[in-house]
């Protein structure tokens, strides 16, 4: 319920209209308020003014008219008066004419109130004029018959008057006369009642007109102060409702935006977004920033903990792909030291040629990003990196990772050409991943630091080989790792034949130039992943993973060949020295990998023993013999 009483409060108040939308709205409804009052008011006016033009133009004229005619007869009833009792001969004359013309001007102003037209008002006595003005013809058929009626009466009296003028001046006796004179008067008298009911049913028509007037106008006062009253309460309320709406989010960005600066915001803590307006999107954007800094804060402190710089990688790969939503990221490590490149995500994309020329990761320097320790980019400027594959269907973006002032790697991102990314959403996630790439750089340095520090001492300073304590610390791994792909591990135990005579004869340094030239031999006969240890002195131990069982002996017959043919330069010379080798397999000869160790151990004891330069393969008759 509450659901949708909010929702509807929602549309009430626009909350999810742009704010452009919302202001049109709010000047929309001010406007309608305005017009509905201004048409109050002008069809109020309108209504009083066609009253009022009904008044002045029709009522008015039509009583003055009556009220003329009525002047008229009167005069014209004097005159009949005159005519029958004055004695004057001359003055019965006259009186005739101005009975006449009066009775005859009320007869063309009654017709005039028929047909409409002009009406001149003056005194046919003195001349003085009254009134001018015009005269609507009446239309109704009631009103016009009542006219004509007295346009009649008004013949009939002129017929009487001109009868008694005639018999005046004829010598008429007085008494015939009289009795004229009263149907004279009695005919006037009866006009004068007509006209005057006439005149007061125009005066109630002019009292109904005025009261339509007053009350129209009532109306209106009212109308008009009920549209102001509720537009004011509309406009009250949603002014405040929207200004609310605008005022409560900003002050709550304002209120975070303060929190963040002075450092004591939780970034967990989100802006309730309740609108779907520009205010929405600022609190929604404003969210996503705090989510973003809380992202990046606590992706640094995640990758601070994490275990290996394989991690860190795989993490940093995954943010781009799942988070950033790339499609395609390529991370390499670039190791300087080697002047070669590793894909580190991908991690099944290892040694694999992906996006760039396989050549690139055995030479470094082919990298442009490497070598210039800047952003390289298709997309300005297209087939930029020649060792980029697909410049066709593809933009890429490289973005160094900066270690120690050098490039320890490299971020790719890779997608289709317009039409098929939307680029303008790349290079916002770009610079996100600028971001995220900042921030890493530090970890890094310090994770490859400690790695550094840590492969230090698992190294021999004079071979750069491990040493025993690396076997130590990760032989666990490593036969976890054999058992569990249940491949074969090799152990070839070497030893340098009759070493201690080049050390007497040629001296210690020669006898490290031949240890040093041993030990690179070794690592190139045996393949990259496995393991070359110096064991001892000049013993060392190699670890030939994932082997094929049985192939042991044959890689150590490589080994053994290659350090027989290898010549030493020395002053005045070369020496070549010779190796023996003994072999066992791990764990097709023992369960126990120290144990391992000892069989080869003893292969190779009995490979000294057989006459040196030899390669041998433990059996277990050899173990039989007491003497271990
Ligand atoms: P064998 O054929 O029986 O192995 O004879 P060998 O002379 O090589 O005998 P052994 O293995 O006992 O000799 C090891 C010698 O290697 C002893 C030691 O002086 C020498 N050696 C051990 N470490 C180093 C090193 O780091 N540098 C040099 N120059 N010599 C070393
Ligand atoms: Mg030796
Ligand atoms: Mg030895």
């Amino acid at each position: 319920m509450s659901d949708i009483l909010k929702k509807i409060l929602n549309i009430l108040t626009f909350t999810d209209l742009s704010i452009r939308k919302k202001f049109l709205l709010f000047s929309l409804g001010s406007l309608f308020w305005l017009i509905v009052i201004s048409a109050i008011g002008l069809i109020t006016m309108f209504d009083m003014s066609a009253k009022s033009k009904m008044i002045v133009d029709v009522i008015e004229p039509q009583e003055k008219t009556i009220n003329i005619v009525l002047r008229k007869l009167r005069g014209a009833s004097i005159s009949a008066h005159k005519i029958a009792l004055y004695k004057n001969m001359e003055s019965v004359n006259n009186n005739y004419l101005n009975g006449k013309t009066r009775l005859e001007d009320s007869r063309s102003y009654l017709k005039i109130l028929l047909t409409g037209g002009h009406i001149n008002d003056y005194s046919r006595g003195t001349g003085q004029f009254y009134n001018e003005f015009i005269v609507v013809p009446i239309k109704d058929a009631e009103k016009r018959k009542f006219i004509e009626d007295v346009i009649v009466k008004a013949d009939q009296l002129e017929e009487i008057l001109t009868e008694m003028a005639e018999k005046r001046l004829s010598g008429t006796n007085v008494d015939v006369l009289i009795e004229r004179l009263a149907d004279y008067d009695l005919l006037t008298r009866d006009t004068v009642i007509v006209l005057n009911e006439y005149a007061i049913s125009i005066g109630k028509e002019l009292g109904t007109f005025t009261s339509i007037i007053k009350s129209r106008f009532n109306i209106a006062i009212v109308l008009i102060s009920l549209a102001f009253g509720i537009a004011a309460i509309l406009c009250g309320i949603f002014g405040m409702l929207i200004s609310y709406a605008l005022a409560k989010p900003i002050k709550a960005i304002i209120g975070q935006i303060k929190a963040l600066s002075s450092g004591e915001i939780d970034l967990t803590k989100k802006l309730d977004v309740a609108s779907k307006d520009e205010i929405g999107t600022l609190s929604n954007e404003f969210n996503k920033l705090m989510d973003t800094i809380e992202h990046v804060t606590s992706f640094k402190k995640i990758i601070e903990e994490d275990e290996s710089i394989e991690d860190i990688y795989m993490r940093f790969g995954k943010i781009f792909i799942d988070d950033l939503d790339f499609g395609n990221c390529v991370i390499y490590e670039v190791s300087n030291s080697k002047n070669n490149m590793r894909i580190m995500y991908p991690p099944e994309a290892e040694g694999i040629e992906l996006y760039c020329k396989r050549d690139v990761q055995l030479d470094c320097e082919l990298c442009r990003v490497k070598r210039t320790g800047h952003m390289v980019s298709s997309e300005d400027y297209p087939n930029i990196c020649k060792y980029y594959i697909d410049d066709v269907n593809n933009i890429h973006w490289c973005i160094p990772i900066m270690i120690g002032g050098n490039v320890g790697g490299v971020v790719q991102f890779v997608c289709g050409k317009r039409g098929v990314c939307d680029i303008n959403d790349i290079r916002k996630k770009i610079s996100r991943a600028k971001q995220y790439i900042t921030d890493v750089q530090p970890v890094l340095e310090a994770k490859h630091l400690m790695k550094t520090l840590k492969e230090s001492s698992f190294k021999d300073a004079l071979t750069g080989l491990y040493n025993r304590r690396f076997l130590e610390e990760s032989f666990e791994n490593l036969v976890a790792g054999v058992l569990r792909r249940g491949t074969t591990l090799g152990l070839l135990m070497c030893d340098l034949d009759f070493f201690k005579q080049t050390n007497d004869v040629y001296g210690h340094d020669v006898g490290d130039m031949v240890l040093k030239e041993a030990a690179s031999n070794m690592k190139k006969s045996v393949r990259a992943s496995d393991l070359v240890i110096r064991f001892g002195g000049e013993e060392f131990l190699i670890l030939l993973i994932d082997i094929k069982q049985g192939d042991s002996l044959g890689v150590a017959e490589k080994i053994r060949e290659t350090i027989e043919e290898s010549k030493v330069k020395i002053a005045g010379g070369f020496i070549q020295k010779t190796i023996s080798i003994g072999a066992c397999e791990f764990p097709a000869d023992t369960q126990n990998f120290w144990e391992a160790i000892k069989f080869a151990d003893v292969a190779l004891y009995k490979a000294k023993e057989m006459g040196r330069n030899k390669v041998l393969k433990f059996t277990m008759d050899m173990w039989s013999e007491e003497k271990y």
